[in-house]
């Protein structure tokens, strides 16, 4: 039986490829320059550049150290990055990077720690160092944008024999509260809200949604006012209606399927693969989906770069755990 190579895009990689680079230190270091000075060495102190003349010393006896040419001062590949003095191998940063930007759904901490031959707890706090590089917070939406609110976190778990705060209901106010917007075609953004209010819809949205913007959302009326000053379609749910065709004039229809369909990935990666998450960490899980989702047409390779290089500071353990795990 003979093995033909799948069709990918280009800028695509396997695990298999992440393998063979990961299984070698100074293989990671080769792909991370290029990741990260993709026309050369750059200093990020004076400024000093390979492409602009200026000579780097590239050390032999530690691969990955460099010597600015301009202001003699050293600086690693890591250096302002995540993975800056890391104890961890960089080929364990770079399967687990791939394993959570690849999976459609997210990847469990447990999941992580089996794939990667690492305890739970040293799993659980890699994916939170990744996911907290995964953050689009410039983003604002345009063209045609979907607002609609989802509650997040898994279901509360049923009390014995019942009673009045049994989570009678989906709506429970224990739950958290998100805003999605997601721009028809285009990109999405979540916004924790503390209820449906006029107040709290305008400040979640007022800055990601641009001016001229058409907003659909359904009926509920706080969106009528939240969103006031820009065009505004609604789709009565309650009626039972759910496409109002050519709402917007032009053959904008109104409708919330794209936020629905974004909160049907939601619940897949929060009851299927994560099962539970904390309100605390909630922030970030939603990151982690709304970002994806925004890279979907965006190869692995870049990927990886923008989680490795584009992002802020390394995120300290104590950030993350107050009271233990989770
Ligand atoms: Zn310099």
């Amino acid at each position: 039986m003979t093995h033909r190579p799948v069709k990918r895009a280009p800028d695509n990689i396997t695990f298999s490829e992440i393998e063979q680079i990961a299984s070698e230190e100074i293989a990671c270091l080769d792909l991370f320059e290029r990741m990260r000075f993709p026309t050369g060495l750059r200093c990020a102190a004076c400024g000093a550049a390979e492409a602009a003349g200026h000579r780097f010393t590239r050390h032999r006896s530690r691969p990955g150290l460099f010597t600015c040419g301009g202001c003699r001062r050293q600086f690693t590949i890591t250096s302002g990055t995540a993975m800056h003095r890391t104890r961890m191998p960089l080929g364990q940063w770079l399967r687990a990077i791939w394993l959570i930007i690849a999976s459609s759904k997210g990847i469990s901490a447990r999941n992580l720690s089996e794939m990667l031959g690492v305890t739970y707890k040293v799993a659980w706090h890699l994916g939170h160092r990744i996911r907290a590089m995964m953050t689009d917070e410039s983003v604002v939406l345009s063209g045609v944008v979907e607002m609609d609110e989802v509650y997040a976190g898994a279901p509360p778990r049923k009390p014995h024999g019942g009673g009045p705060s049994g989570g009678r209901s989906g709506r429970s106010p224990r739950r958290p509260l998100v805003l999605t917007m997601a721009e028809r075609g285009g990109p999405v953004v979540f916004q924790r809200i503390v209820s449906h209010s006029i107040n709290a819809i305008q400040n979640a949205s007022h800055n990601r949604i641009s001016a001229d913007a058409v907003v659909s959302t359904d009926a509920l009326p706080a969106y009528r006012k939240a969103v006031a000053g820009r065009s505004h379609i609604t789709v009565k749910h309650s009626a039972g209606e759910f496409v109002r065709c050519d709402a917007g004039g032009a053959g904008i229809d109104a409708h919330t399927n794209t936020a629905e369909a974004v909160h049907a990935e939601i619940r897949r990666a929060v009851i299927g693969v994560w099962h539970w998450i904390s309100q605390k960490h909630l922030d970030r899980y939603l990151d982690e989906i709304s970002w994806r989702h925004n890279r979907r047409k965006v190869g692995h390779l870049r990927r990886i770069a923008a989680v490795l290089f584009a992002a802020g500071r390394p995120l300290p353990v104590r950030a993350l755990v107050n009271n233990g795990v989770a």
